[in-house]
């Protein structure tokens, strides 16, 4: 366990701007308790509290005695705070000029104001966060749909630590092997058994390749999953992007042409933020602001996590519409065919359209009454929980990402080079890279440079 950093004491409001219920600052440090007594009136002194208890009193301008506000103030000793120092939270009324006189009052007792993510600098300097748990704090707190609150708590928790620990152990036990038979190869001893060696390698490698099966899926969870609506025009797309937002969001008119440009609505779904792309036409044509819609839109589709090829159900399908469906089906992106307007008689042949896009499914929807619009929404749920690869520990952290993607090209390396019968600092020196990288994630051995720059992304109080 690290040792604990004997730092300064520091103190900023824990709540964010505004007006609410209750405002905390919060210190810690070795002052903490002998700052907060500074500001404290209560019953009894703050240095005399024992540990996790809660106090009630008021809080005063040290040099003036004004008060400044009344508050619970809870005193929480080393080791078992977040910190891993002693932290005082003084938990006042929630209004920023209170909160503000009482942090002033706070400071000129003796503390300093935290610089941003210092709180959680220190409980990963102090070992009670490794950094991906750290950096979780921060997906936490940026969390903008359910999935992405999922897998920041997963973080925190401790579960991406402990499989890339764990991971990062075997690289480094490898890595100890290789270099101790460097050492000893001028005396031919402690041979290693390559085929031994080279199954853990691969096995190593695999098991970093898996939690890369995250990366798609980190996107998704960041951006959520772009959904491109696609047709000719006078199909519905409009109406259909309203239907779904429920809002007026696109244009809708009867005059073909009209969306130009790409039009963006989200939609909250089974807990992903679904962004919806209404696009212009894709025929080539001589206006102008025309032709950059249509350049977007083919841009959109193919940059698309997934495709709505919407046709007009009530008439047939003409040159347009199959020359649509030939460009989306070019794309090898997932699809669904929305057959709009199923409030009017069908004058649709299905056949010809299941042969046009043939493995996408197809939805019989009406944006104008809203029939089928529930079934389109399984679809796209369905569209990207899919095949269920959702389980067990993923990284969605883009530096964990980039981190572990190094990692397996380099574990890569040192398996062919082993495999190659080559010289064995061939294989050390890749495997160096691997546990370093594999370390990286946890924090271990990385720059003050780093640790600042990924801290210095929080806000202060944090
Ligand atoms: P877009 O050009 O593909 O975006 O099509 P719009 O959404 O602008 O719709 C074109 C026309 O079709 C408008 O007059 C809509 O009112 C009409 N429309 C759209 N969806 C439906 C539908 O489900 N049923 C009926 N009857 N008309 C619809
Ligand atoms: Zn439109």
């Amino acid at each position: 366990e690290a040792a604990v950093v004997r730092g300064d004491t520091i103190a900023a409001i824990a709540t964010p701007p505004g007006e609410g219920g209750i405002g905390i600052v919060r210190l810690s440090g070795p002052e903490a308790v002998a700052v907060a007594d500074k500001v404290f009136r209560g019953r009894v002194r703050l240095a005399h509290a024992p540990s996790h208890t809660v106090h009630y009193g008021r809080v005063v301008d040290p040099r003036t005695e004004e008060v400044l506000d009344e508050a619970l103030v809870l005193v929480m000793r080393a080791p078992r705070t977040f910190t891993r120092e002693d932290v005082v939270e003084i938990q006042g009324h929630g209004g920023f000029f209170v909160l503000r006189s009482v942090l002033r009052a706070v400071l000129s007792a003796g503390a300093r104001l935290a610089e941003p993510g210092e709180f959680t600098l220190r409980a990963f300097l102090n070992g009670r966060l490794d950094l991906a748990q750290a950096e979780a704090v921060l997906d936490l707190i940026r969390a903008r749909t359910e999935h992405a609150r999922r897998f920041a708590l997963r973080q925190l928790a401790g579960d991406v630590s402990q499989v890339v620990r764990g991971l990062f152990e075997e690289a480094q036990a490898l890595r100890a092997q290789v270099e101790l038979e460097l050492d000893f190869s001028e005396h031919d001893e402690g041979e290693i058994d390559r085929e031994e060696f080279l199954r853990r390698l691969e096995v190593l490698r695999r098991r970093v390749g898996d939690l890369l099966r995250g990366k798609a899926l980190a996107r998704l969870v960041r951006e959520g999953p772009a959904v491109v609506l696609t047709g000719r025009p006078n199909v519905g797309k409009s109406s259909l992007l309203n239907a779904l937002l429920r809002e007026e969001r696109a244009i809708v008119t009867p005059v073909p042409g009209t969306t130009r440009d790409v039009v963006t609505g989200e939609l909250e779904l089974a807990g992903f933020r679904f962004r919806l792309l209404d696009t212009a036409g894709l025929r080539a044509t001589e206006d102008p602001v025309e032709s950059i819609g249509v350049a977007r839109a083919r841009k959109a589709l193919r940059e698309a996590d997934l495709v709505l090829l919407v046709v007009d159900g009530s008439s047939p399908l003409d040159e347009e519409d199959e020359e649509i469906a030939r460009y989306v089906a070019s794309l090898s992106v997932p699809t669904i065919v929305v057959v709009n307007k199923s409030d009017l008689p069908r004058r649709l042949e299905d056949r010809r359209l299941a042969e046009l896009v043939p493995s996408s499914p197809i939805v019989f929807v009406s944006a104008a009454t809203g029939e089928g619009l529930e079934e389109l929404e399984d679809r796209l749920r369905l569209s990207v929980l899919g095949d269920g690869g959702w389980e067990g520990v993923l990284l969605v952290n883009e530096r964990h990402l980039r981190l572990a993607e190094e990692a397996e090209a380099a574990l890569a390396e040192a398996e062919a080079s082993m495999r190659s019968g080559a010289t064995l600092d061939l294989v050390a020196l890749p495997l160096r890279v691997a546990s370093e990288r594999l370390g990286a994630i946890l924090g271990i051995d990385v720059g003050e440079d780093l640790v600042r720059q990924i801290f210095s992304r929080f806000c202060v109080g944090k």
